[in-house]
């Protein structure tokens, strides 16, 4: 059986917060996912952030499943995979 495809997003979070400043998730819907994000019902690090008022920019999207969310967290190279990060470090 193949796992259901889906789309697997990294926010980039307008501050760091404990020097976490993304976070990947994996939803088949991605505009119902990232509308509880912003209102801070969704997964835990998200609604820390909707807790303290920091807002977040959605970096990119890849199509995928759960597996692969799960290798791209583990990967734990956010910044290099974020658009937001790679085009900052270029500008200094
Ligand atoms: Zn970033």
């Amino acid at each position: 059986m193949m796992a259901p495809q889906g789309t697997i997003y990294l926010l980039h979070f307008d501050r760091p917060l404990a020097h976490a400043q993304h976070y990947v998730g994996f939803a088949m819907n991605v505009e119902a996912r990232i509308k509880s994000h912003r209102k801070g019902t969704g997964a835990r690090l998200p609604a820390v952030f909707a807790e303290l008022g920091i807002g977040f920019t959605m970096a990119r999207t890849w199509p995928g499943d759960r597996t692969e969310e799960r290798r791209i967290k583990n990967m734990r190279s956010s910044p290099k995979l974020c658009p937001i990060c790679r085009q900052n470090k270029r500008s200094h």
